[in-house]
């Protein structure tokens, strides 16, 4: 996996595209929140599962399925969540299929059960960049930590600030009302 740091990194692009102000504090930091839930599944180490097992690291919960689910329940909440329902699904759905999709892009473990239950599977992309994390804490503060830090950078935090950044530009240019009426 990536680290826990990094995770958020897609939500917040799409935050910064689509306007903090669109997305209520309560759903945002709920995103924030579902891009590291799947990692929860290490507590399945404690209980004695298996790498490979269902409900193991990678398991069910880095499958489509369990996106589905955590966005239709998120939908349920939208009064709680202070936004319509459809954005509420779509953005937290997003947030842990993106987490999905970046552990699929790492180059160590297993892959992710992404299509459970029509298939068991574990599935990585072709290409894999991201160097993947260690479990233990331990083996984080250190040069392996910091090579793991640097290929997220480069990997995801780069390409997620730019695309934030560029479609911040974009909206604020399709809508200099904004702007002038700000300045006014
Ligand atoms: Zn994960």
């Amino acid at each position: 996996m990536p680290t826990i740091l990094t995770h958020p990194a897609p939500i917040l692009a799409l935050g910064a595209a689509l306007g903090f102000r669109r997305l209520s504090p309560r759903l945002l930091w709920l995103a924030v929140f579902c891009a590291i839930l799947p990692d929860f599944d290490v507590i399945g180490f404690r209980l004695g599962m298996h790498y490979a097992d269902l409900f193991g690291h990678r398991g069910f919960s880095h499958s489509l399925l369990f996106a589905l689910l955590c966005g239709g329940l998120a939908g349920l909440s939208a009064p709680w969540l202070r936004c319509r329902r459809w954005l509420a699904f779509i953005v937290i759905f997003a947030a842990v299929a993106s987490h999905i999709a970046l552990d699929a892009a790492t180059n160590g473990g297993l892959g992710v059960a992404a299509f459970y239950p029509v298939s068991d599977a574990r599935y990585f992309f072709p290409w894999r960049p991201i160097q993947v994390s260690p479990l233990a804490l331990s083996a984080f503060f250190s040069e392996r930590g910091f090579s793991v830090l640097r290929s997220e950078f480069l990997w995801v935090w780069l390409p997620c600030l730019s695309f934030g950044l560029v479609a911040f530009v974009l909206r604020r240019w399709g809508n200099p009302s904004a702007v002038v009426s700000k300045a006014a």
